[in-house]
């Protein structure tokens, strides 16, 4: 497993690049978000968005924090994520499963 991990988030910081998003060692740090230090190995389902187009990948292996739920990703993994959406949605690789998502305003069903 790769030892540098990021959040998501992080990203946006930056030029949108993971070259450019924040690094760092599992083993040596705190929750961004409540400063928790104890992560569980996790899987989960990862919803990947860029301009509008979506895709959901499931089984994503993470680090999620014990106290807030918090999930951490390994570099290579977001990697993995990008360069497959990038490959969809550039119509180079054969979609296995689709599904239909309803989009919703707020102020319509209140
Ligand atoms: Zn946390």
């Amino acid at each position: 497993m790769n030892r540098f991990f990021t959040h998501p988030l992080s990203l946006k910081k930056g030029k949108g690049s993971l070259r450019s998003c924040e690094q760092f060692d599992m083993m040596k740090k705190k929750c961004n978000f409540c400063g928790h230090e104890e992560y569980l190995t996790n899987k989960v389902q990862y919803i990947y968005n860029r301009s509008d187009r979506f895709m959901i990948v499931n089984n994503v292996p993470c680090e999620q924090c014990t106290n807030c739920g918090e999930r951490y990703y390994a570099v290579d993994v977001l990697k993995a994520i990008e360069n497959d959406f990038d490959s969809i949605y550039s119509s180079k690789k054969e979609i296995k499963k689709e599904i239909l998502i309803p989009v919703e305003e707020y102020a319509e069903i209140v």
